[in-house]
């Protein structure tokens, strides 16, 4: 099997990738602050994490994944205020309508979905020893703040410039800038505030108060996956400040090297603009399904193109997923009737060879997918002159099984929902009022075949019947 190298943000290199234990690769993902429906935007981010996921495995390594779902935040928090609720029962919709969603996505449950609120002690363990190594302090007003003089290698991830790293490292534009001893530093323990936490607070040893969102990964993903993982994901906004800051505290922590490979993702646009909340441009899953779209044409459109180049969603760009899947579907389907016996065209150890170098590559989806619809036409063109065999389709339908593994979207249940026999019979009946050309019973069972929501399809190998969409 060919090598699997993957771009790394700290190195900005392909690497290669393997696991550090030499069997199992440990990956950390950003996951979703559950405090509304995740936008299609998050599901990009999601939807390329599986796909790395599902090729870590096709290349043959076993994995141990977390997505941290984050329920402590000002706006898990603000929301449960505004509804007078507790936070668990603020945030249990949302996390429910995600895992339906990502279900919809044919995005495969991972080993670990860790809630912040789970790991407090964890986080407060890890902010002492940060103290006590001299790597974090209170400020006067009682949070406690991460020193970044105390790493000097900070900024190594996002390749910022010193200057552009200290306006933005805290993440924040809050009141407690005049509480920290450098504009940069970052909060790791917010000091409670009726005004702004309601009644929800957490006892620690600094005072009651709650996590900053930094330390929450860090903790959850040193808990979960140990202080050292072989891969760390997210969108290309986590990179900094929130990745950097996950780095200078863990490995403040532990003394080792917190991951050896990240791997960012690029955005979803709209008009060209990142689709967020703030901007008010998103759809969310449940939006584009009430319009008739499916779960598998939307992962069909957010894994079309390489996760390190932005993707400007259109409902263009939709429809053209739904066409793509149409005439793959149209090609299984056709396999599927194939009945006769003819040589092997020998097209099938190429296309699995290429497949696999293009994910190799960087996972190169879009080398990738060539692969699949450069098949499809020579496939096809050797149908149509009758050469291609039953023995022949199934390998092929065989090879798009074994490409599911990683693309989970192609339609390999088509042509298996079994047809009902009145209707076979009605189309046997057909074929042969064809053979004696007597058009107008054919057209007239034709008719009565419709009227039942089935299409006839007539191909070289002979005539099959279609569920009308
Ligand atoms: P959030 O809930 O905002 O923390 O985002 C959850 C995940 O979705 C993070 O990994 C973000 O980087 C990612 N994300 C947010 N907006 C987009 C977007 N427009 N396109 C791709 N990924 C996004
Ligand atoms: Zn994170």
């Amino acid at each position: 099997m060919t090598k699997l190298f993957l771009y790394d943000t700290e190195t900005r290199e392909k690497k290669r990738v393997s696991p550090h234990d030499g069997h199992t690769i440990r990956m950390y993902t950003c996951g979703p602050t559950i405090y509304d429906f995740a936008h299609i935007g998050n599901f990009r981010t999601y939807v390329v994490e599986d796909i790395l996921r599902r090729t870590l495995q096709f290349f043959g390594f076993s994995v141990q994944q977390a997505m941290n779902l984050t329920d402590i935040d000002d706006k898990t928090i603000r929301g449960a205020i505004a509804k007078n609720i507790a936070l668990k029962d603020y945030v249990e919709p949302y996390r429910k309508a995600f895992f339906e969603d990502l279900e919809k996505l044919s995005i495969q449950p991972v080993e670990f979905y860790p809630a912040a609120t789970d790991y407090i002690p964890d986080m407060i363990a890890i902010i002492e020893k940060l103290i006590e190594k001299g790597c974090a302090y209170r400020g006067d007003q009682g949070s406690v703040y991460f020193s970044i003089r105390a790493f000097p290698s900070y900024g190594r991830l996002s390749h910022l410039l010193s200057s552009e790293l200290k306006l933005n490292a805290s993440g924040s534009n809050e009141a407690d800038e005049y509480d920290k001893d450098n504009a940069s530093d970052f909060v790791l323990w917010k000091q409670y505030d009726p005004a702004r936490d309601g009644k929800i607070f957490w006892e620690s040893p600094f005072g009651p108060g709650r996590p900053g969102w930094h330390i929450e990964c860090s903790a959850m993903a040193i808990k979960l996956l140990g202080p050292s993982i072989d891969i760390h994901c997210g969108g290309v906004d986590n990179m900094f400040p929130h990745h950097e800051n996950e780095i200078a505290q863990s490995e403040c922590f532990s003394g080792c090297k917190f991951s050896h490979h990240w791997v960012h993702v690029e955005h979803l646009l709209v008009d060209h603009k990142k689709m967020s909340k703030s901007l008010g441009n998103f759809y969310t899953l449940r939006d584009l399904l009430a319009k008739g779209y499916t779960g598998p044409e939307v992962r069909y459109l957010l894994l079309s193109t390489h996760y390190r180049t932005q993707l400007n969603f259109t409902f263009a760009g939709l429809d053209a997923a739904k066409a793509s899947l149409q005439r793959i579907e149209d090609f299984i389907l056709r396999l599927r009737s194939i009945r006769s016996s003819a040589l092997s065209s020998h097209l099938i150890p190429e296309a699995r060879l290429n497949f696999q170098k293009a994910l190799a590559d960087d996972i190169n989806i879009s080398a990738a997918l060539a692969v699949l619809f450069d098949l499809i036409r020579e496939a096809n063109s050797l149908i149509d002159q009758q050469k291609i065999g039953s023995i022949e389709a199934e390998d092929l339908l065989q090879l798009l099984a074994s490409w599911n593994q990683v693309l989970a979207v192609l339609p390999l249940h088509a042509g298996l929902e079994s047809i009902p026999k009145p209707l076979l019979a009605l189309l046997e009946q057909r074929e042969s009022a064809r053979k004696s050309k007597n058009w107008p019973l054919s057209d007239s069972l034709r008719d009565e075949i419709l009227s039942h929501g089935y299409l006839i399809e007539d191909t070289p190998s002979g005539a099959r019947l279609k569920r009308k969409s």
